[in-house]
């Protein structure tokens, strides 16, 4: 299903020209227009899913198996040094663009950036990771 008001239905439809560098039936890969770093690239579905949560998993998986491929490819054509696969999903998360979209970063010695993006660290108690545990397992 596609969403009049979304920019990334347009984009991957083609209806908003973008810096496309992979395109089959079911997505779409353009160049980020504020990037990370050079290459930072966006895996587009043409489907609009708001966020990981809508999409169907056969679908998560075939983003998955498109983000390994398009990581030897970029890596290989920009000689990056490292590679960090992001993708945000809620407001909390840092997500600004409503429709599923996974973050492809070609990392460079020395690129500004820090090595790991970025997340502090909690220091739990014995008793907190416990009690998410109990949550999760
Ligand atoms: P997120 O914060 O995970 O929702 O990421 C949204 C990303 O989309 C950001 O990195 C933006 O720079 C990028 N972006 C927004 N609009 C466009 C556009 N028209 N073309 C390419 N990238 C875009
Ligand atoms: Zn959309």
């Amino acid at each position: 299903m596609r969403d009049s008001n979304c920019i990334f239905c347009k984009i991957s439809g083609g209806e908003i020209p973008s810096k496309t560098i992979y395109e089959d039936e079911e997505f779409r890969v353009i160049l980020d227009i504020s990037p990370a770093s050079k290459g930072h690239a966006l895996i587009i579905p043409k489907e609009h899913y708001a966020n990981l949560y809508e999409m169907p998993e056969d679908a998560a998986g075939r983003v998955m198996i498109l983000a390994k491929k398009l990581a030897g490819h970029m890596t290989e054509r920009l000689k990056c040094d490292g590679f960090n696969i992001v993708q945000n999903n809620g407001e909390t998360a840092g997500q600004t663009v409503f429709h599923f979209h996974m973050h492809l970063i070609p990392r460079y010695a020395g690129d500004g950036n820090q090595d790991k993006l970025c997340w502090n660290h909690l220091e739990l108690s014995q008793e907190e990771l416990d009690e998410i545990w109990q949550k999760l397992k």
